[in-house]
């Protein structure tokens, strides 16, 4: 068995991993990342991003620190709104029902401009989040939900620039190598036992970040922590994710946080392959549901669709459709909101059936009760408010009254040929429960005592979501974490060799 040695050692390689790296590498730290998945397919779930990042913001001043190339039209055609720390957080403890941990989410919320910042700094370039995020209405862009800015290129662009940072920085990368289990050393962790062409070998380090995602590519993992049925989930990601680096950090001890029985999951192409697709990395989403309705085998509507714009509502609804017969649902629109759907919609591989009638259109939706579905539409088209305007870019008030499940926001009468209706399933993006950690990325063990030298940061961090996910906090959690968790551990590493060397 072969060893090296490094200051720290950063296990996984997605956005948390690298900004992990980059900020060890600052400090001076000896740094290598080590990366399961070969080289083609490098960067985790980050690189099937879109690679949104919710930060605060005072609207265009602040857009303009990382999009500096911002053209004076799109200044004037667009309102960016604030985004403060304030309403972040209530966005956070919204979502999870007030669960997340207080200290971890104002660390994320703090610390989350300063940190697209860095990035920035780093050689990672934004552009806004037009049409995800903020849709034309009588001439100007308003953006909603929190989110104003994305990496150049989506996920994979952001992946480029922090891979080519690392290079730049002259730290190893080490493709194709996955790490198996810690190594102890005096008073903590020593290294990482990894496997490699084959072959175990050990990689010495004084400390050791570890980011190596949640378990959701871990079918077994998904049922016995999620629940039955969730082993029939897709996939949206990366199948490298299968929970290692939480399984190494809990055979050393580290306390289990978080919900584990929760994930993020959403509306997914029903006949998606079961693994993420590099090269059509959202293609799969349909996110376009607050502005039709949601329609499961029996034909029957079975949740508010507008309940809030999508980004609040569409990582807890892929359970919902997970939970329903056959775990299947059908998105059903007509053509007055078509052009609000997005692209991924109109992609390859996308089950769609069309009809200029309803009857015809029932008909051509698989596995539907077609009487049903009839009547669900009738009593939905009629409990309609019809005298409240429509508006995407707001919670316009247009829902539905009397109906068993009402429609809050965005509720059209499906009444102007042609119908569409497309089939989803669940597609499952990453699991919630994790590691514990402090807000210096230190993972606790049982006693919330740091274990010496490990720390973490990304998805297999437990204690920021539970049930639901405001959009974009993901990258922005990994990477203040990320950061943090680098200049720890590069610092542990400096304080641990001085005090060998003064022994
Ligand atoms: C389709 C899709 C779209 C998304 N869009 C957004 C978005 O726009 N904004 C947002 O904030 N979030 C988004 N997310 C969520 C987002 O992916 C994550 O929050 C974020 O990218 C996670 O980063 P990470 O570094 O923790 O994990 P990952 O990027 O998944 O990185 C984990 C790394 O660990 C490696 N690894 C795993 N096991 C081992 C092992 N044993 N040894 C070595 N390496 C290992 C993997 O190969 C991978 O490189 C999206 C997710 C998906 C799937």
């Amino acid at each position: 068995m072969t060893e090296t040695a490094y200051d720290v050692i950063v296990v996984g390689g997605g956005n948390a991993a690298l900004c992990a790296a980059l900020s060890a590498r600052e400090q001076g730290a000896n740094v290598v990342v080590i990366e399961r998945a070969p080289e083609q397919q490098r960067g985790g779930n980050t690189a099937y991003t879109g690679g949104g990042f919710r930060m605060v913001h005072d609207g265009v001043e602040t857009v303009k620190t990382v999009v500096p190339d911002l053209s004076e039209g799109e200044i004037e055609n667009t309102d960016f709104g604030q985004y403060t720390a304030e309403e972040y957080l209530d966005d956070l403890g919204r979502a999870t029902q007030w669960h997340c941990d207080p200290d971890l989410a104002e660390t994320v919320v703090r610390r989350s401009t300063d940190t697209v910042q860095w990035l920035h700094g780093r050689g990672v370039k934004f552009v806004p989040r037009f049409g995800r995020y903020a849709f034309k209405h009588e001439g100007k862009f308003k953006f909603f939900g929190g989110t104003v800015v994305e990496a150049t290129g989506g996920g994979r662009g952001l992946v480029e620039a922090e891979y080519k940072a690392a290079k730049q920085h002259g730290i190893d990368v080490l493709y194709g190598t996955q790490a198996i289990s810690l190594l102890r050393s005096r008073g903590g962790v020593g290294g990482v036992r990894v496997l490699r062409n084959g072959e175990e070998q050990d990689i010495r380090a004084v400390a050791v970040v570890l980011a190596a995602g949640g378990f959701q590519a871990n079918r077994e993992w998904r049922t016995r922590y999620l629940g039955p049925g969730w082993d029939m989930a897709k996939v949206r990601g990366t199948r490298y994710n299968t929970g290692d680096g939480i399984r190494m950090a809990l055979d050393m001890g580290a306390q289990p946080y978080g919900h584990w029985s929760g994930c993020h999951s959403v509306s997914w192409e029903r006949y998606a392959p079961d693994f993420g697709e590099l090269d059509r990395p959202i293609t799969a989403s349909r996110n376009g549901y607050p502005f039709g309705i949601m329609v499961n085998a029996h034909g029957k509507r079975f949740v508010d669709e507008g309940a809030d714009f999508r980004n609040y509502t569409y990582a807890k609804y892929g359970r919902i459709v997970l939970e329903q017969p056959g775990s299947y649902a059908w998105h059903v629109f007509d053509s007055q909101v078509d052009h609000l759907l997005h692209d991924e919609y109109r992609s390859k591989g996308t089950t769609k059936v069309q009809a200029t009638t309803l009857e015809e259109l029932v008909a051509r939706m698989e596995d539907v009760e077609p009487g049903a579905f009839l009547d669900t539409v009738r009593q939905y088209n009629a409990a309609i408010k019809r005298d409240v305007p429509f508006n995407p870019n707001i919670k316009d008030g247009r829902g539905t009254t009397g109906l068993a499940i009402n429609k809050s926001n965005w509720a059209n009468a499906l009444e102007k040929p042609p119908y569409v209706a497309y089939a989803v399933t669940c597609g499952i993006t990453f699991t919630f429960g994790g590691l514990k950690i402090d807000t210096t990325a230190q993972v606790l063990d049982m006693a919330d005592q740091p274990i010496g030298g490990l720390y973490a940061a990304g998805e297999l961090v437990g204690g920021l979501f539970y049930f639901n996910y405001p959009g974009s906090s993901g990258l922005m959690a990994g990477s203040v974490f990320g950061r943090i968790a680098g200049h720890g551990a590069a610092t542990y590493a400096t304080s641990k060799k001085a005090a060998v060397a003064t022994s």
